[in-house]
């Protein structure tokens, strides 16, 4: 079945048909951190989502190149700065480093570069988009000094959002500090020195100033990934006005279509309200892992609902997490042993060879719940049948590989030692005792008698050490 994804652009569920698969990787911008605060669970959601999309296309053979951006000069970084007393550059870098920490722990695969907004290179290219809007019309400078992007001349701007621009005209009161501007939903691409902004400029044609938010992606996202990108994510509240303004800067200046496909992933509600700090339901990372969860448990909680669908994140979710992932565990140990086994019974359940379930239901639109639901199910069968023994080592040997293919997307698997069985160990201790008597032919016998229950022995300056061997499948 082919793969097929909600485009939030046409509000349906399209086929999946990049530009030129075959020349090319995947193109995926993803709308990154604002450094201005560690990153919080709701943040780490849509990045995981995002994981979970990469990693998904590389199952379905496709090779990616993703982009990441860090917005780290905006009006909260200058502020917090501002306040910590500390130059941006500073004050931004620890929180940098927080995300990269925290979605390391949460195994979020690394994008192909992480271009930061106030790198010159891309702020000469913000320059240049701007210029080339003001050259066709589609921007000017206003007496205020700043330059604005001029919405009614770009007619499509809207239709991401599916937003009327008459509504706009007619809601509320221009904000003072906004009279400067034809139109209030024009937005700014470069926004004039004042002085709340310190010794954070740079300078253009139009005077020192720097770069709006908005133009930071469009400017990085066509630098890196070219005029025309295959998929662009980001969480819903980034839609209107962000990334409405992506496409119409954009395609303003290169005359192109920018993105073939938007993804966007709903928002994270905690105990079914939204999170704040006022409500005492704000959760970072480190939060979470004070309380004695793990990485994977969380990952687990932020991947399991579909990325459409509001996820409410609860203390009982982060119990299920951890009994879904025990469950996991076991089940692969039990599998690892059944695997070993070197009697001839034959597999007699209906269970015996996996299926394309898991992937089939990632096609549709990265239907997780639908594809954990089949682990589970599969988890609950093959028990079930060697319970009765009725699954044989090759059919555990089929279902690890099967295991292996389906944690290459999900990354969920224990990083602990895996379990020594009694009897290997107990081989293992006495050959200890028969190198201690340097008994070499006996050590050597019982090296063998371990290999033949699948375990390899390696002396070494800190004793023996235990291995699963290769299965052979
Ligand atoms: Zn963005």
């Amino acid at each position: 079945m082919a793969l097929q994804f909600f485009n939030t652009y046409s509000r349906e569920v399209e086929e999946f048909e990049p530009r030129d698969p075959a020349a090319r990787p995947i193109s995926i911008y993803t709308c990154g951190p604002t450094v201005y605060s560690r990153a919080h669970i709701g943040n780490f959601r849509a990045y995981i989502f995002e994981d979970l999309l990469q990693r998904h296309l590389e199952l379905r053979g496709y090779k990616v190149h993703r982009v990441m951006n860090i917005t780290d000069v905006d009006d909260k970084t200058i502020r917090g700065a501002r306040e910590a007393k500390v130059p941006l550059s500073k004050f931004t870098a620890q929180f940098k480093e927080a995300f990269f920490e925290d979605a390391e722990t949460l195994r979020i695969k690394r994008a192909d570069e992480f271009p930061a907004a106030t790198d010159q290179h891309y702020v000469d290219r913000m320059i240049e988009m701007i210029s080339v809007l003001i050259s066709r019309g589609l921007a000017y400078q206003a007496d205020d000094k700043s330059v604005y992007f001029r919405i009614n001349k770009f007619p499509d701007y809207g239709k991401l959002a599916h937003f009327d621009l008459t509504q706009l005209q007619s809601t509320g009161r221009v904000k003072h500090d906004e009279y400067d501007k034809e139109h209030i939903g024009d937005f700014a691409l470069w926004k004039a020195w004042d002085e709340e902004d310190g010794d954070v400029a740079w300078e253009s044609p139009w005077g020192p100033g720097r770069p709006g938010w908005h133009i930071e992606c469009s400017a990085m996202a066509t630098a890196l990934l070219g005029d025309e990108i295959d998929i662009h994510c980001g969480g819903v509240d980034n839609i209107f006005p962000h990334h409405e303004a992506e496409i119409a800067q954009s395609e303003g200046v290169t005359g192109k279509k920018f993105v073939r496909y938007w993804l966007h992933c709903a928002h994270l509600l905690v105990d079914g309200q939204k999170m704040s700090k006022s409500l005492g339901n704000f959760y970072t990372l480190p939060d979470l892992l004070e309380k004695g969860y793990t990485g994977r448990e969380i990952r687990y909680a932020l991947m399991r609902v579909h990325y459409r669908a509001p996820l409410n994140f609860t203390w009982d979710g982060m119990q299920e997490a951890r009994q879904a992932l025990i469950r996991t565990d076991e089940w692969l140990a039990r599998l690892r042993e059944k695997s070993r086994e070197t009697s001839v019974q034959r597999s007699t359940s209906n269970v015996q060879r996996p299926t394309q379930e898991f992937e089939e239901a990632l096609d549709e639109d990265l239907n997780i719940s639908a594809a954990l639901g089949f682990l589970f199910e599969t988890i609950r069968e093959t028990n079930r049948a060697m319970d009765r023994n009725e699954l044989d080592a090759s059919s555990a040997n089929a279902w690890l590989d099967w295991w292996k293919r389906v944690n290459n997307v999900l990354d969920l698997e224990t990083e602990a030692e895996v379990v020594i069985p009694a009897e290997v160990a107990q081989l293992a201790k006495e050959r200890e005792n028969t190198r201690r008597e340097k008994n070499w032919r006996k050590s050597d016998e019982l090296r063998d008698r371990i290999a033949a229950l699948g375990w390899e022995v390696r002396d070494t300056n800190d004793g023996q050490k235990l291995t699963p061997r290769a299965s052979s499948g």
